[in-house]
């Protein structure tokens, strides 16, 4: 192996740069010359690239987003377009791609495998949504935000004695609601993995007024509906003044946390040294702080989950 490329794919993530800064110095320390992919897929069959020195990813281990830009690539999805792709990987003569992206990202790293191009994903979402890894990069930092968020809003909440619907994002998954509820003391936590009772969480708010307690904090995951609407559902039912904020894209930008950064490190280092070992069709994963490389099909065999302890923890300590 001499060449490598590495790519960003999906929604954009804080650490994403300190991935692509650990591919790049760990090639190099392996000898091998790294080639950067410009906005994902799109730029992979347009052959949109350029090679990276070991001095053109410095400054960046601290920023959000990515140096290389993402997309999404619907041409990606088809044959043709992904033998485009592997024909300019060729053409450059790159023998081992890193994609760093979230689920969809992976199945077009799959896809290339499967072409005969070993390519090796690194987890990289806020969402943690991808199974087989406990955390994808850019998670600590979105609940960070999203904490940070919510500190804000509890001032108010607490000044003004009023309930607050919190909708944050996550996809499909509650990861984010659970973490940031959990680590802000939230009154209920809904996510899509839990079924809940629209009316014992009413009960909840009018409990907490009633014992005194001058706020409420709700949070949601987007993927269990709308914060707006559910927000309507509360004051309907309910004295208490009820406020809704959707905190949008505020959760997918920022400087990394320390957490994040050590992570997209390791990951980064390991996928490269993955490649140099002749591996192919792995994804990075994160477990019980180890980082390995695991078979990539263990991210589409199993629907991801969050701690569901968490959960009943989060439960418990809001009484
Ligand atoms: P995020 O979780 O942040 O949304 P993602 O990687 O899941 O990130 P997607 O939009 O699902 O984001 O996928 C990114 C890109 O990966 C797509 O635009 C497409 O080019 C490629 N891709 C997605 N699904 C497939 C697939 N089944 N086969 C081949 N390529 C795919």
């Amino acid at each position: 192996m001499e060449r490598i490329a590495v790519l960003t794919s999906g929604g954009d993530a804080p650490g994403m740069n300190a991935a692509i800064r650990a591919v790049v110095r760990t090639g190099h320390y392996h000898g091998l010359e790294v080639y950067g992919i410009i906005s994902g897929y799109a730029g992979l069959i347009e052959g949109n690239m350029k090679r990276l020195s070991l001095r053109s990813v410095g400054d960046i281990i601290h920023r959000g987003g990515t140096v290389l830009y993402s997309a999404r690539c619907d041409e990606f999805k088809t044959e043709a377009g992904r033998k485009n792709a592997v024909e300019q990987l060729k053409k450059n003569k790159i023998d081992g791609l890193v994609v760093i992206g979230g689920d969809g990202s992976f199945r077009g790293a799959k896809a290339l495998t499967s072409l005969g191009f070993p390519t090796i994903g690194i987890p990289g979402t806020i969402d943690n949504d991808i199974s087989g890894t406990d955390f994808t990069i850019g998670f600590d930092t979105a609940i960070n935000t999203v904490i940070e968020c919510i500190d804000r809003i509890r001032d108010t909440a607490t000044s003004h004695e009023r309930a607050y619907v919190i909708e944050v994002m996550g996809r499909n998954a509650g990861d984010i609601a659970l973490w940031a509820g959990l680590a802000d003391g939230a009154e209920s936590i809904l996510i899509p993995e839990a079924p809940f009772d629209l009316d014992e969480v009413i009960e909840r708010v009018r409990f907490a007024s009633e014992r005194g307690k001058r706020h409420s904090i709700i949070v949601l995951a987007e993927g269990v509906g709308s914060g707006v609407e559910f927000g309507e559902k509360i004051k309907q039912a309910l004295s208490v003044e009820t406020r809704v904020t959707v905190l949008g894209h505020v959760q997918r930008g920022g400087s990394p946390t320390a957490f994040d950064r050590v992570l997209a490190s390791r990951m980064g280092a390991k996928a490269v040294e993955l490649l140099v070992k002749g591996e192919k069709d792995k994804m990075v994963a994160i477990r019980n702080n180890k980082v390995l490389g695991v078979n990539i099909d263990e991210a589409f065999a199993n629907k991801h989950l969050p701690d569901l302890e968490l959960y009943e923890l989060a439960k418990i300590l809001s009484i």
